[in-house]
């Protein structure tokens, strides 16, 4: 009887461990997104609001950068969808290594955009990890055929300070709109006012 117990004990044990480890694999994938291995979306907007909840109970600064890559539909245009996935798991890589300490966080936004989301950090040093992060990508060419392709893009900054109003969106909002900005200033650069 002892010897059945035992065996039945470690088929239930065995049995509780493998649906743990499949339960938290499939959390994974449903929150990593399939060609960066980067946060999703989904996983975003979870975590913005829970990082600003957090900041704004400990009086702590947030800081979001809004990225989006240039003129990538001509880049997917002139050397292949498959070059523009590389590019991507490319700058996807120099993005997560920008976000390295417990809470910081990486997120591919959508397509060519990704956000990333700095505790503790001002809006001069949102802007100078801005500009780490942006020369970081123009420096490293992607391999195309031999050739080194440049790849560049643009960073719209903003901080839990700067929010007329207390919401995520508005963070997301004042990002977003000086993304816009660095666009319009000729793309490649950092925007972290106005
Ligand atoms: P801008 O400098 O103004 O941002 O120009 P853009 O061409 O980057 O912007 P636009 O929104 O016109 O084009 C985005 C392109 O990104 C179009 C789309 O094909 C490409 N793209 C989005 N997601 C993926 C993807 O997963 N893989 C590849 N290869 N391309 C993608
Ligand atoms: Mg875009
Ligand atoms: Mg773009």
């Amino acid at each position: 009887v002892n010897i059945i117990g035992g065996y039945c004990c470690y088929q239930l044990e065995s049995a509780v461990r493998q649906a743990f480890h499949e339960s938290r694999l499939l959390n994974e994938l449903a929150e990593r997104d399939g060609l960066t291995r980067l946060y999703n979306r989904r996983r975003f907007d979870h975590n913005v609001e829970r990082l600003w909840r957090q900041s704004r109970r400990d009086q702590s600064q947030l800081t979001l950068m809004m990225v989006d890559i240039d003129h990538f539909k001509a880049y997917n245009d002139c050397y292949g969808h498959q070059a523009g996935d590389d590019a991507l798991v490319r700058v996807a890589e120099v993005i997560a290594s920008c976000a390295q300490r417990p809470l910081d966080f990486a997120a591919r936004y959508g397509g060519e955009e990704f956000a990333i989301i700095l505790r503790g950090i001002d809006l001069e040093g949102a802007r100078n990890a801005g500009e780490r992060v942006r020369s970081l990508v123009a420096a490293q060419c992607v391999d195309f055929d031999g050739k080194q392709i440049p790849v560049t893009m643009s960073v719209g900054c903003s901080t839990l300070s700067d929010c007329p109003e207390p919401s995520t969106t508005a963070l997301v909002a004042i990002a977003d709109r000086r993304l816009y900005a660095a666009k319009h200033g000729g793309r490649d650069r950092v925007v972290a006012e106005g």
